[in-house]
Order: C-alpha cells, then sequence, then structure tokens
C-alpha cells in the first residue's frame, strides 16, 4: 500500500509538471503570436427564429507553428494569467472593428443587429477600458450601437463599482451588453437589474439539458419570462438540433446561436452569407 501511494504521488507530481510546462511553453508562444500573424477571428452567425441574420460572435483562433491550433479555451487563461490578454484582447478588438466597418460600409441586411465581441474581465478592469473603446470606435468609424460587448456575471457580482460606472459611459454610447454563459454563475435576476445590459445569453448548459431523458425546461422558463419583465432580449447558445431549437421556441425564446445554425465561419464566408442575406 505504502509503494502504491508513493506512486501515486510520483504521478500526481509528474502530471502537475506537464501542466506548468505546457502553461510555460503556452505562455511564450503567446509572446510572439501577435508580430507573428498567428492569430484569425472567427464570426459565428445569430440568428432570429425564422433563421436570419441578426449578428456574429466574433471568436479567436490562434494556429502556431509547434503547438498547431490551440484552441481558445486554453490559451485565454493563460493569456489572463500572464499579463497578455490586454494586448491580446486590443488586436481582437481592433479587427473585430475592421472588418464592422467593411460590413457597414457594404450595407448590411437591415435585421443585422451587432458583432458580438468577449471581453475579459481583465480588459474591463483596466482604468483606460472606456477610453480604449472609443479609440477603437474613432479609428475605424464604426456606429457604436452595432457593438456588443460581451461580459461575465461574475464581473458583475463582484459589485466593483468602477464596473458599473464604465458600462453607464459605454451605455451612453449607445454599446449593447450581453451577459456571456448567463445562468452558470451567482448573479441573481433581481441583482442584474442595476446595470445597463442589452441581453442574457443562455448557456449551452441549459440547452443540452432541454431534450432527452432528464428534460428540465424550467431554468429556460424562469430567464426567459423573467428578462421579458426586465426588457432584455434572450439568446440561447449552443443549439445543436431542431429538437432543442423547436423546446426553446415554446420556452419564449427567440434569438439562437450553435452549430445546428452555423459553426464559426471565416470572414471570407461570413461576408458572403451577409451579402446573399443566408437563411440559417
Ligand atoms: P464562449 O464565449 O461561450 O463562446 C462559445 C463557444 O461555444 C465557442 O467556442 C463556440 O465555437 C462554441 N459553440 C458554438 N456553437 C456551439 C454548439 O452548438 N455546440 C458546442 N458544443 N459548442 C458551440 P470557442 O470558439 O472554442 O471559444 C471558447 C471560449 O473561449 C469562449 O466561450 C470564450 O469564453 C473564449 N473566447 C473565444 N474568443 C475570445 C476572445 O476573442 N476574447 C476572449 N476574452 N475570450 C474568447
Ligand atoms: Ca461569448
Ligand atoms: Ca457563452
Ligand atoms: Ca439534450
Amino acid at each position: 500500500a505504502k509503494m502504491k501511494g508513493r506512486n501515486q504521488y510520483c504521478f500526481y507530481r509528474q502530471e502537475m509538471h506537464q501542466e506548468v510546462a505546457e502553461k510555460l511553453a503556452l505562455e511564450k508562444a503567446l509572446h510572439g503570436a501577435i508580430n507573428k500573424n498567428e492569430f484569425i477571428l472567427v464570426y459565428q452567425p445569430q440568428v432570429n427564429t425564422h433563421g436570419q441574420l441578426i449578428g456574429f460572435e466574433t471568436l479567436l483562433r490562434w494556429f502556431n507553428d509547434e503547438l498547431g491550433q490551440v484552441p481558445p479555451s486554453r490559451f485565454i487563461p493563460v493569456a489572463e494569467e500572464a499579463g497578455l490578454i490586454d494586448e491580446v484582447g486590443y488586436w481582437v478588438l481592433d479587427n473585430a472593428c475592421r472588418q464592422l466597418k467593411i460590413w457597414q460600409e457594404e450595407g448590411l441586411p437591415s435585421l443585422f443587429e451587432s458583432i458580438a465581441i468577449n471581453i475579459s474581465p481583465y480588459q474591463f478592469a483596466k482604468d483606460d477600458f472606456v477610453d480604449t473603446i472609443k479609440k477603437v470606435i474613432e479609428k475605424h468609424q464604426i456606429d457604436p450601437s452595432l457593438l456588443d460587448l460581451e461580459i461575465t456575471e461574475g464581473m458583475l457580482v463582484e459589485k466593483i463599482s468602477s464596473v458599473t460606472e464604465k458600462m453607464w459611459q459605454l451605455k451612453e454610447l449607445n454599446i449593447r451588453f450581453s451577459i456571456d454563459d448567463f445562468g452558470t454563475g451567482y448573479s441573481s435576476l433581481r441583482y442584474i437589474q442595476h446595470f445597463p445590459l442589452t441581453q442574457l445569453k443562455i448557456d449551452q448548459s441549459f440547452v443540452r439539458d432541454l431534450s432527452g431523458d432528464s428534460s428540465n425546461s424550467s431554468i429556460i422558463n424562469t430567464i426567459v419570462s423573467m428578462a421579458s419583465h426586465m426588457a432584455l432580449s434572450v439568446l440561447a447558445e449552443g443549439v445543436e438540433n431542431l429538437e432543442e431549437k423547436v423546446l426553446l421556441d415554446q420556452a419564449g425564446c427567440s434569438r439562437y446561436q450553435g452549430y445546428y445554425f452555423s459553426k464559426p465561419l471565416e470572414e471570407s464566408m461570413a461576408s458572403q452569407c451577409l451579402h446573399e442575406n443566408v437563411r440559417f
């Protein structure tokens, strides 16, 4: 038993070591990623109940020679810990706004509402965050009401007064705010009414619970009805099949994003869908 314990301990230590080494390798490679043009943005369609395009969520992709394609779920936390998220986040903002300007000039279809951009809490916490947003809007001459900043529940729960203040300053420019992964954090619907929000994004874990044996729509019903009282729109994420879409319709949801409609698209494909006013 003693031997086994020690082996397990060694194994555990080895695993920890591997994890640390991997993070260091990621961090090292991330330092050069922007200059080496290793990032691209992809755009996942957001649609209404008829499958018409209402917006795109901007998602970051990283291709590195040695590491291959690294998913954002792995490198974003490393960028945050290493203090690189500002630079990466600015690259995303700058490039998403440059693309938005192109689409804006080409005359977006009338139903199109916004481009969503994920904002890390670390970015938002920076003193100059509001200025940065204002400058990037100015630089690309975009309509601020076409910008939808996705933030996390955690940022609101921590109740930092500067967060509220920054949100109101941005709200004055007509910028939209969506709460990402809604329902997975600890914020109550009563609590979030103090923030200038536009939309709640229902986390895909709740969408998964809708169909199948252990069907459970009560959380979604609650979110949808409370949101409508607060005049917020609700978008369901991670919709993968028609059954889920129909059940979400029944729950009163009318905005969707997920593989059932479309995977995230590269810029040329996203542009084509916009121009042809594709129905998903
Ligand atoms: P998220 O913001 O919740 O983004 C949604 C994720 O779900 C994306 O993964 C998307 O590709 C995936 N997805 C979309 N539809 C479906 C579906 O039907 N089924 C399933 N299973 N998944 C679906 P992705 O692109 O790998 O991004 C993962 C996370 O990384 C994002 O979660 C977000 O938190 C973060 N992230 C991505 N891009 C950025 C960025 O530019 N900045 C920051 N700060 N975070 C980002
Ligand atoms: Ca998101
Ligand atoms: Ca999400
Ligand atoms: Ca299911």
